[in-house]
């Protein structure tokens, strides 16, 4: 079994990975993180989706205590503004339309039924659709026998704050953290293995498995193995982000239990409310927008008094031809950015960590675990991005270049799979295994104004009458259980102080 585990790097990617690491493995595992003091952490990423709770869940946190320690908020959904057309807006709530009928998913019968006037909006049988249009939150366990509670939440938080919080925690279960710059790598001559990093201070750490989470900066897998990057600009052409925070008016502004991604003329803007303050961006491609431009377009836009200087952060969109070669494995940023839309990097960084876990490698490194791997993470981001360029390629947006070229870019031809299946017959083509299923793909695409011709042939076979009065009932069931749910400014002031 490996012993000597060294993780090169502390931002979100390298205290998860610590964290995650000396709780799942055997105490004779010895696990050092370096960190520099001279190289600040990218210091974004403040949005996640629901799965983060499993991983908080895997290391045993009190959660009433890591939503104070990091100023979190709770997240039911992410709210699109202006991505089908300008003046559309829809949500991507964490949670499914009505309760399945006769084992057919609702929406086909909503998709049936649309045109009746009692049926209403498909928006109307989802729980936390309805909650964030009031900001309203109620803090509950996902029940899938009471329509009031099928849903999931996330968090809204610090990502600095959750990086410190996962150091507290980790040091506490004996992770080592070293302060230093790491300026030199040393490989085995025969084998490539790197052996030890020494340190600006002359210091040589010596390990058996070299974890990468040293940010863009890839320095084991790009500046020591040369891995190569897939460039996916064509695919998601955003290079640019600028980002800062703003306070609240008073302490009674109201908290939204949810995202907001407003769509602009050269990418979006980004409003992420925590407890405290919100965190905003505008993500944008500097070939259709200048940095000076993209700067005045977010200073325009939002919402409350900026309260520290916008940060300007560059990228390419993209993942490394592989995370894991040899004894090195790259978690986080070092192995790849999509970009912040649907929240999918804290959730990639969690999904490296359990795969690498279960495929925890021996000495000799099998080269099976690493393939096993490096096939598992593919798959996971190749998904991501085809989500992600869903809501760019769908829109019927044509007043600047940048969504000319997004609306008719040449798609991977999983996605465009995708998109004809769902147009031909209302089915996701989802995996259970995918990070997103049946309920993200879905409310993206009817939310970006994609309508099937057709629905699943076993509706007809339901007695229609049967059929409405189940789904008034669920309608009702929603809208009363969404009136009864407190405010999220009421659930967060009453949960973090211990209630
Ligand atoms: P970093 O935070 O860059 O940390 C790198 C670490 O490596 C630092 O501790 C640094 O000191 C250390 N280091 C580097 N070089 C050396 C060296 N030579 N010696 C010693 N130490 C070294 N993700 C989400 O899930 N949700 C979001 O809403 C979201 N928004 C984002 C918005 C933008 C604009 C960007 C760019 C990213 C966003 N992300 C988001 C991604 C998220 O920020 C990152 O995935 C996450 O913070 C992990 O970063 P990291 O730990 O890999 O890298």
């Amino acid at each position: 079994m490996i012993k000597n585990i060294v993780i090169v790097g502390g931002g979100t990617a390298g205290w998860m990975t610590a964290a995650a690491l000396s709780r799942h493995l055997p105490e004779q595992c010895n696990v050092r993180l370096i960190e520099s003091d001279q190289i600040a952490t990218v210091g974004v990423g403040e949005a996640t989706i629901p799965v983060i709770r499993t991983f908080n869940a895997g290391l045993g946190i009190d959660e009433q205590e890591f939503m104070r320690e990091t100023n979190a908020s709770f997240k039911l959904a992410i709210r699109f503004q202006n991505w089908g057309e300008i003046g559309e807006d829809y949500y991507h709530a964490f949670g499914y339309y009505g309760f399945p009928i006769n084992d057919v998913s609702f929406h086909h019968y909503w998709m049936k039924m649309q045109q009746d006037p009692d049926i209403g909006g498909i928006h109307e049988y989802n729980m936390p659709y309805m909650a964030c249009v009031d900001d309203k939150f109620e803090h509950k366990q996902f029940d899938n026998e009471s329509i009031g509670s099928r849903y999931f939440y996330a968090y809204q938080f610090d990502a600095t704050l959750y990086a410190r919080y996962l150091r507290k925690w980790s040091e506490a279960k004996g992770v080592t953290r070293i302060e230093g710059k790491v300026t030199e790598v040393t490989q085995n001559n025969e084998t490539g293995f790197v052996e030890s990093v020494t340190l600006e201070s002359g210091e040589c750490i010596e390990g058996e498995l070299f974890i990468d989470c040293s940010g863009f900066r890839a320095l084991l897998l790009e500046k020591t193995h040369k891995i190569g990057y897939k460039d996916w600009s064509h695919w998601l052409p955003v290079n640019r982000a600028w980002a800062v925070s703003t306070a609240y008016e008073n302490e009674d502004t109201p908290i939204p239990p949810y995202t907001r991604a407003r769509a602009l003329t050269a990418g979006w803007q980004w409003r992420i409310p925590l407890q405290n303050r919100t965190g905003d961006g505008n993500v944008f491609c500097d070939q259709y927008l200048s940095e000076d431009k993209a700067l005045d377009q977010l200073l325009e836009n939002i919402e409350g008094e900026p309260i520290n200087e916008p940060r300007l952060l560059k990228f390419t969109t993209g993942k490394r031809e592989k995370l894991w070669h040899k004894n090195c494995v790259g978690v986080g940023l070092s192995g790849g950015f999509l970009e912040p839309l649907e929240s999918t990097s804290i959730a990639l960084i969690q999904a490296a960590i359990l795969l690498l876990i279960r495929n925890f490698p021996s000495k000799d490194f099998a080269p099976a675990t690493e393939n096993e791997f490096n096939r598992r993470m593919d798959i996971k981001y190749e998904e991501s991005r085809n989500f992600i360029m869903l809501h760019y390629h769908m829109t019927r947006r044509n007043d600047s270049e940048f969504w000319n070229y997004c609306r008719t870019m040449k798609i991977p031809d999983e996605l465009q799979h995708r998109i004809d299946v769902f147009r031909h017959s209302g089915h996701t083509a989802h995996k259970n295994s995918d990070l997103f299923i049946e309920h993200n793909w879905l409310q993206v695409m009817l939310g970006q104004g994609i309508k099937p011709d057709s629905y699943d042939p076993r509706v007809d076979v339901v007695d229609p009458q049967e059929v409405k009065r189940l789904m008034a009932q669920m309608r009702t069931d929603v809208a009363k259980a969404a009136k009864a749910m407190p405010t999220h400014n009421e659930t967060l002031a009453r949960y973090c102080a211990g209630e």
